[in-house]
């Protein structure tokens, strides 16, 4: 491969992590690209099984999807399985973002076939085997983790001030010298952050490896907004040597986009007569990667229930066979107030559906952008990753949401269904329910001026562009 020369076209090359979460801002970034004009060429790398998804997504754009082969014999992971979503337990994470090491060859091969050349690489931060291929073809690589400034900045301080490591009970407060008015706990952050490297914690040292890369990488690509977060921001310009571009919220404002199917599902029928009926729709919903015990989903039934709340709630199919199993009449009970769907929806079209006034989630950041960007104020039940951090930020530093509150009042306990309603009809009916939707709409307000021309995530995008072609 020669050496690039300014003439060249920009051909931006994407390679998103195989879960749906990290891949859809993504996508959207593909898009985003094609549209503004600044590439004339957008590649984005996936696997067999993701063809699909990644396809639909980047339908009616000029985005080429190329198919990398997922290595069949990665230890420990049943075959057929190319996507975090798809794992049996979350427990094989380790295994499986290891095992993707074992696509460098391919991704290679693939790279030095690309034409135009590829002016630079946005690849996720858990693919972090990526930087040594992009380094060897002379491609400058920008890391993407879709975690807002605030978790990112709270996780680095945390780590710093060496807070997790030491013998502090996991419920027990702690605050910040970074950032003293935040009170924080172990349990906001993952397990593996209080163990050390000589026990046998493949999660950390996985994560260890992608800290290492990204921290050689050049840059940061992250799904927020500068006006959302600047102190937190600024914080990690500061202290962690890795440039920060806030491009986000990497999510379609206007909707359906181009290409996308028309929103006539049984679902959005039931919205539509719920909101000629001037009825208020809470949307409950925890991601595509939590896994929520049976008992638990009892308890959110039960709370739903009780609640007197019309609401929409969206199971994944394993659940769905729980549900069938320890409460079959749940839907009967509930019937004309309640809707449960149990197949793959258009999140972001239910949360900008005129009827939704309030979204119970587990805090996964796009959820959250997707809300607060509908105006949806959000009631934050976090499950797992960096969860906590996002329902801190939610409804503490911005008042955009309430929490559910666990029965023993811990960050991870269990929650009971009356506590569950309670907090839903505070949400949907309550003064500080009221509170966090104006707040929301404030926040909406706020991002779309950011991604409009002029804005300051639509000038960093430019501006990003224009300085990591520059450095080819
Ligand atoms: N999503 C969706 N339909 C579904 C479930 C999820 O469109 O039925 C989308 C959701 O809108 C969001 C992403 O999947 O863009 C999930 O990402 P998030 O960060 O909220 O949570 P994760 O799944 O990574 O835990
Ligand atoms: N699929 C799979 N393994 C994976 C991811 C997807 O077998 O790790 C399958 C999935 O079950 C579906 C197809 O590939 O049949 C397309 O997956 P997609 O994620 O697009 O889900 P869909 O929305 O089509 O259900």
């Amino acid at each position: 491969m020669g050496s690039l020369t300014s003439d060249d076209p920009i051909h931006v090359v994407l390679f998103p992590f195989m879960s749906k979460g990290h891949a859809i801002p993504i996508l959207h970034l593909a898009r985003l690209l094609l549209l503004r004009r600044l590439a004339a060429a957008v590649t984005v790398f996936t696997t067999p099984s993701n063809l699909p998804f990644v396809s639909r997504h980047l339908a009616g754009t000029l985005a080429s999807a190329v198919s990398l082969p997922f290595p069949g014999d990665i230890p420990g992971l049943p075959t057929g399985v190319e996507s975090t979503d798809a794992l049996p337990s979350m427990s094989l994470f380790p295994a499986f973002a290891t095992g993707t090491v074992l696509m460098q060859p391919s991704l290679e091969a693939e790279l030095q076939r690309l034409h135009p050349r590829p002016t630079f690489m946005v690849s996720d931060g858990f693919l972090w085997w990526t930087l040594d291929s992009a380094s060897k073809l002379g491609i400058p690589r920008l890391v993407f983790y879709g975690m807002s400034n605030y978790s990112m900045a709270l996780s680095r301080a945390a780590g710093v001030e060496n807070h997790l490591r030491g013998p502090t009970a996991e419920d027990e407060p702690f605050t910040l010298n970074a950032f003293p008015w935040i009170k924080l706990t172990k349990n906001d952050f993952e397990r593996y952050f209080f163990q050390s490297l000589t026990e046998d914690n493949p999660q950390l040292e996985f994560i260890m490896k992608a800290m290492v890369a990204t921290q050689k990488s050049n840059g940061l690509v992250v799904n927020s907004f500068q006006e959302l977060e600047s102190t937190f921001l600024d914080y990690w310009n500061r202290e962690s040597g890795l440039g920060a571009w806030c491009i986000g919220p990497l999510l379609p404002l206007e909707h359906p986009v181009v290409g996308d199917p028309p929103l006539r599902t049984p679902w959005a029928e039931w919205l539509d007569r719920k909101r000629a009926g001037g009825e208020r729709v809470l949307y409950a919903a925890f991601g595509s990667q939590a896994e929520i015990p049976a008992a638990q989903l009892q308890e959110i039934a039960l709370g739903l229930e009780s609640s007197g709340a019309s609401f929409l709630w969206v199971i994944k199919r394993k659940e769905s066979d729980i549900m069938a199993d320890i409460d079959s009449g749940f839907e009967d009970r509930v019937s004309g107030r309640g809707m449960v769907v149990r197949e793959w929806v258009d999140q972001r079209g239910i949360l900008i559906h005129g009827s939704v006034q309030g979204f119970l989630s587990h805090c996964g950041w796009n959820s959250v952008l997707e809300s607060l960007c509908a105006g949806v104020p959000i009631l934050a039940w976090p499950m797992m990753a960096e969860q906590p951090l996002n329902a801190r930020m939610v409804a503490e530093e911005m008042g955009a949401g309430l929490r559910v509150e666990a029965a023993d009042g811990t960050v991870r306990g269990f929650v009971r269904g009356e506590g569950l309603a309670e907090a839903v009809r505070e949400l949907m009916e309550g003064e500080r329910g009221e509170a966090a939707r104006k707040k929301a709409k404030e926040v909406a307000e706020t991002a779309r001026k950011a991604v409009e021309e002029g804005g300051s995530s639509w000038t960093a995008l430019g501006t990003l562009v224009e300085e990591i072609s520059r450095q080819r």
